[in-house]
């Protein structure tokens, strides 16, 4: 079966979520922003900085190394479209 670029796209799109999901358990959740932060970056994601993703002290970086916070972001986006 052929992919069509949508669907590689896709399909890499779910193996990165998958792998920081993976990758980053934090039973104690240290360093995590509060919800409304992670809230605030889903609803919002046009304020995430191309830079943020780089820089150890923004939230996204921390939600991009965090399998919990990642959960919980892509949990609010979810949410977020469907309430749109
Ligand atoms: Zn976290």
């Amino acid at each position: 079966m052929i992919e069509s670029p949508e669907e590689k796209y896709r399909r890499l799109q779910d193996e990165v979520q998958r792998a920081i999901l993976r990758g980053y358990p934090n039973p104690h959740r240290q360093g995590c922003p509060d919800d409304a932060v992670v809230r605030d970056l889903a609803m919002n994601p046009e304020k995430i900085q191309a830079e943020d993703e780089t820089n150890e002290k923004s939230a996204w970086n921390h939600v991009t190394h965090c399998s919990p916070c990642y959960a919980r972001f892509l949990e609010l986006r979810a949410a977020g479209r469907r309430g749109r």
